[in-house]
This record gives structure tokens, C-alpha cells and sequence, in this order.
């Protein structure tokens, strides 16, 4: 159970030297209560106390790690049920099922396919993670080559499907350097599974006809020394699977029971017939509460809805997406291109970015700190002063850059246009268009 911020006080040095950031011990215990604090970030806890206080200010819902390479994740480590509490940490992933009868030809086909579904979206890569590898028949050497192949000839990391105890081994043995996810797990197989993913030291989804039923299931693998679970309750029926997601995330939270505090596994592939409502299905288990979800094949259409949703879902919602404040070059230009400046919010820099980048005219853009708001909304909070403006520009180095003296600003923010040219005396400031898809024309007419 999960100490509180007095208990957990009674373990720190209480010398309140200040070093993890808040004035005293006591601040710091209350922080590592409420999960707004690391433990880390105290430098001068004992081992002792370590011990005992990484237990207790462990997140309710295990953080497990899977896979290798740039399509490595954790899953699960969540702290809140509802998102607007906090924020989620830890994106759902997504996974394409294959079965180990597939021809390799097939496979490379599918392989090079599913690897060019890569999104650029607000300066990140959206993209899926994994494969998962359904054993067809129980041939032990066809499930091995397959594993084999897509852990060394793809960026995808792995979750290996078998009953058969030899094939699972067969595939650990070729594609265990991936740290592929080995499913399943169940109250049949349980010690066997168990002994086989504690050898390896990979991380065990189990997987039992209920929420109830998983209970002994995971006390019993975290006995025998397992921490690395992700869960499965069974459920296929759509109303089911969703309750069996709530049920386990609040039982989790709520009631801190340590036996469900894991990431889940859902299977929108065993629930319809199509991949439209597969994605559908899959839409419900990003938003709730699914850790993994596995759809029978990958497709441009079904997969960008469901990889915006979760870059939705799984962004910091008390912080506004930044890029960092500096000089931004778009088409090359030179010392005779035009100036232009906007704040820091993501999808402010990037439509703008877009849009210059478009119109193939070459441009400096500078970008200034605004915590993250949008032009209108920076403004009216301060945050896009005329003469914090002007003093950025000056500081910024843009001068050294060009040769001329005028500066474009948004048409948003015509209203600190005075402000900005006092700051830059000598300077020309031009107000620019008010919506981006006009900068294109504005920057070709000049
Ligand atoms: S760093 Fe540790 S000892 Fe120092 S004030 Fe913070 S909790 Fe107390």
C-alpha cells in the first residue's frame, strides 16, 4: 500500500538542505505522495529508506519495458483515472498480428509496408511498435524463423504468441535480444511460462478468463520473482472488454491492488471481423485503458486516425507542446531574406514553418519563448510583449545574420507593432497576414 506524505517524511534525512528543489522535507514527502515528485531527486535518502520508499512511491500501475531499438516503449505507470487529473504517461501501443505460416516473401511484403507507415506530426514520429507473432501450428522451427526475421530485419519489436512451451522457447533463443513480450501465460502453464520468462528476463503477459481470475495468476508469478507482467482479462465482447479496462484501472488506483497494477493487453483482432471496426474498437481501448492493442493487419487509414487519437490522449495537457526559442532557417535563406517572428507553441512553429517552407520563399523565423501559447493568446496574456519582442530579436543574433532591418510580425499581434519599433529604433516593422495559409502569397507578392 502506498505510505502517506507523513510516513513517508519520517524516512527522509530532515535536513532540509533544499536540493531536490522544495524547501523542505516535509514539501518533498508530500510531493512523493501525491506522485508530483521523484524519489530520485533526493539525493542523501539511505538505502534502507530506499528500499521501503521505492515500493511505496512505486506508480500504482507497473511501468514495463518492451522491446529494443527506436520502437522500444514502456507501458502502463499510470497515476491517474481521468487524464484532465494529471496526464497519462505512457502511450497505448499498437500492434499487427501475423501468424507464423506466412510465407517469407510475404512477411518481407508486410514488413516493409508497415514500416513506412511513419507520421510526422508536431516535430514527432508517429508511428506503430510492434508485431505480434501468432504461432499457427505448433512448429517450433517455422515460429522461430519468423521471430527471427522480424527481429533483425525490422525496427519492430515483438510479441511471440504460443501455447507450445518449445516453440516459445525457440523464438526466445533467436529473437530474445529484442525483448519481445511473451504471450500468454495461463493458469494451465503458469510455472513453466513463468520459469521461461524469468530465465530470459522478459517481460510475461498473462492471461485468465476474468478480472477475478487474473488475481492469483499474477500473485503468483510476482512470487516466483516476476515484475514485468502485462495482463489479459479475456474478455472479447465490446461492452466486457471496456468495463474489464475500467475495472482494473480503478481497482488499481483506487484500491491500490498490486495484483492488477499492470499494463493491459486487448485484442480488437479477436473482437471484429473487419479492420474498420477493429479500429473503432481500438479507438475505445486507447482512450480506455489499453496498454498494448493488437489489430489483425496495419493500414495508412485505420492507423493515422488511431496514432492522432493517441498523441491526443498521451500529451501533457497542463503543458502546451514548445519547440525551443531561437532562429529558425526555412528554404535556405540568406542575409537579404525576410524576418519573420511567432511564439514557441508547436503547432504554431510548424503550420507557420509549413507555410514559408511552401511558398519556397527563404525566410528566417524566429522563434520567441511564450510558454507555449498561441500568437492571439500570448498577446493577451503578456506573453508576446512589443518590447519583450524587440528584446529577443536584438539578443536573438539575427542581426549578425542579415543585412537589412525589417522585421515581420503576425497579423494577431498588429497591436505591438509600436512597442516592437520603439525597442528597435531604425527598424521597419511589418505586420504580416492573420492566418498562416495567407503567408505563402504575402511573402511571393514583397
Ligand atoms: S534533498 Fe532530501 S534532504 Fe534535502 S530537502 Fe530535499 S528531501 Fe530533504
Amino acid at each position: 500500500m502506498a505510505l502517506t506524505g507523513i510516513q513517508i517524511f519520517k524516512l527522509l534525512p530532515k535536513t532540509n538542505c533544499k536540493e531536490c528543489g522544495v524547501p523542505t522535507c516535509l514539501a518533498f514527502a508530500m510531493n512523493l505522495a501525491s506522485g508530483k515528485a521523484e524519489l530520485d531527486s533526493c539525493p542523501y535518502v539511505s538505502d534502507e529508506a530506499k528500499e521501503q520508499l521505492a515500493e511505496a512511491s512505486a506508480p500504482p500501475i507497473r511501468p514495463v519495458k518492451i522491446g529494443k531499438g527506436v520502437r522500444a516503449f514502456t507501458t502502463g505507470g499510470e497515476t491517474v483515472q481521468y487524464r484532465h487529473e494529471k496526464t497519462f504517461y505512457n502511450q497505448t501501443t499498437l500492434a499487427a498480428m501475423v501468424s507464423s505460416d506466412i510465407s517469407d516473401a510475404d512477411l518481407a511484403a508486410k514488413l516493409t509496408t508497415w514500416n513506412a507507415f511513419q507520421f510526422e506530426r508536431v516535430g514527432l514520429n508517429l508511428r506503430p511498435e510492434l508485431v505480434a507473432l501468432k504461432d499457427a501450428n505448433g512448429d517450433a522451427a517455422a515460429f522461430a524463423a519468423k521471430a527471427k526475421t522480424i527481429a533483425e530485419t525490422s525496427e519492430f519489436n515483438l510479441i511471440l504468441m504460443s501455447d507450445s512451451a518449445e516453440a516459445m522457447q525457440a523464438a526466445v533463443e533467436v529473437a530474445g535480444f529484442k525483448r519481445p513480450l511473451l504471450y500468454a501465460a495461463t493458469e494451465a502453464n503458469l510455472e513453466a511460462c513463468g520459469e521461461m520468462a524469468k530465465a530470459a528476463d522478459l517481460p510475461l503477459a498473462v492471461k485468465a478468463d476474468s478480472v477475478e481470475a487474473l488475481v492469483p495468476l499474477t500473485e503468483k508469478l510476482i512470487e516466483m520473482g516476476l515484475k514485468d507482467i502485462v495482463i489479459d482479462p479475456g474478455s472479447r465482447e465490446i461492452k466486457k472488454a471496456l468495463e474489464d479496462q475500467i475495472v482494473i484501472r480503478r481497482a488499481a488506483l483506487k484500491n491500490g491492488n498490486r495484483a492488477i497494477g499492470f499494463p493491459t493487453i486487448t485484442f480488437p483482432c479477436e473482437m471484429a471481423s473487419n479492420l474498420d471496426m477493429e479500429s473503432l474498437i481500438a479507438s475505445m481501448f486507447i482512450a480506455k485503458y489499453g496498454g498494448i492493442v493488437v489489430l489483425s493487419d496495419f493500414s495508412g487509414d485505420a492507423l493515422f486516425p488511431l496514432l492522432l487519437e493517441r498523441l491526443n490522449i498521451y500529451t501533457d495537457p497542463q503543458r502546451p507542446m514548445t519547440v525551443t526559442e531561437g532562429i529558425y532557417e526555412v528554404n535556405n535563406p540568406d542575409e537579404n531574406s525576410p524576418v519573420m517572428v511567432t511564439t514557441n507553441f508547436a503547432l504554431t512553429y510548424f503550420i507557420v514553418s509549413g507555410e514559408i517552407e511552401g511558398s519556397r520563399v527563404p525566410a528566417y523565423l524566429l522563434i520567441k519563448d511564450s510558454e507555449g501559447l498561441s500568437v492571439m493568446t500570448a498577446w493577451a496574456a503578456g506573453k508576446f510583449a512589443g518590447d519583450d519582442v524587440g528584446m529577443f530579436v536584438k539578443k536573438s543574433g539575427i542581426m549578425d545574420k542579415v543585412k537589412h532591418t525589417e522585421l515581420i510580425i503576425p497579423g494577431y499581434a498588429a497591436a505591438i507593432a509600436g512597442d516592437v519599433e520603439e525597442e528597435l529604433p531604425g527598424w521597419t516593422i511589418t505586420v504580416g497576414p492573420r492566418e498562416a495559409a495567407h503567408i505563402p502569397g504575402f511573402l511571393k507578392s514583397r
